[in-house]
């Protein structure tokens, strides 16, 4: 029985460990952000290893055969940390990314690196929807005279951490009709977005192209040296080369 443990916490992730093969053991890992995430349906350990050592210790432990490091393509601290683990303690790894998003006939995209950049870009006065998440609002704290809407998926437990800004709670997906609504309902001028890439989360790029709106996209991080597969059936084709 080879052990697999699946870094998780996307839908591909998800969608990884519902087709794993018979023979395989597989345990998925979470980082315990999302206050009640959906069951994977095998089993999960929550929380962080403890950097690379962690990791280290915790694959030598479970004595796992291969690492799958399905994070999200912006979880660029875990994706290094674990290419580093699976190298000193002798583990096959690979990274399952979906490709990023390239702009399309009426996309009018605007690309940083930094959300800190934003600012220059989107004047005062605007409503933003952010959908970058919670954690990277302290980014934006520069973003004076704005309306900021920040769709998260958990009711927050505090206040907005800067004036000029709201939380809009929901969990995606979001059809384009929903997101049109949504983006009209709160004249929204501007999006700023992660090059999150996937089919279901594209749907407010699409609302936004419908009603004209820019957006700024934050372009991803580089990935470490190490093998990538970019869909769930190319993964499990790796996998099975692994013997
Ligand atoms: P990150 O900045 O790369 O990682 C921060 C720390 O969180 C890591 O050093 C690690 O702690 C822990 N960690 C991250 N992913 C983990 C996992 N799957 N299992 C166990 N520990 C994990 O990551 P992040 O951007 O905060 O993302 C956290 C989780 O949310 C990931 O699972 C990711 O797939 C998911 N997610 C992220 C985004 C995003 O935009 N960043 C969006 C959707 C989902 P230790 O050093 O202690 O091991």
């Amino acid at each position: 029985m080879k052990r697999v443990l699946v870094l998780a916490g996307t839908s591909q992730a998800r969608e990884l460990i519902g087709v794993m093969p018979v023979g395989i053991e597989v345990t998925a890992s979470l980082a315990g952000v999302t206050r009640e995430p959906v069951d994977l349906g095998c089993a999960t350990r929550v929380g962080g290893f403890g950097g690379v050592d962690g990791l280290v210790a915790y694959l030598r432990a479970a004595r796992i055969d291969v690492l799958i490091d399905a994070t999200h393509p912006f979880a660029a601290q875990m994706t290094r940390q674990a290419a580093e683990a699976a190298t000193v303690a002798g583990v096959a790894h690979v990274i399952l990314q979906r490709e990023g998003w390239t702009p399309e006939a009426g996309d009018d995209w605007r690309f940083v690196d930094e959300f800190d950049a934003v600012a220059g870009i989107i004047p005062e006065g605007c409503t933003v929807f952010l959908g970058t998440g919670r954690q990277t609002l302290e980014q934006f704290a520069n973003m004076t005279g704005r309306r900021l809407l920040c769709r998260v998926i958990d009711p927050p437990q505090r206040d907005f951490p800067f004036a000029g800004g709201q939380f809009v709670v929901g969990r995606p997906p979001f059809s384009i009709e929903e997101e049109v609504a949504f983006f009209k309902g709160e004249a929204v001028d501007w999006l700023v977005v992660k090059n999150a890439g996937g089919a279901r989360s594209r749907s407010k790029l699409d609302a936004a192209r419908q009603l004209g709106l820019p957006v700024v996209m934050q372009r991803r991080p580089a990935l470490p040296d190490a093998p990538v597969v970019r869909n769930v059936g190319d993964c499990l084709t790796w996998l099975a080369d692994q013997g």
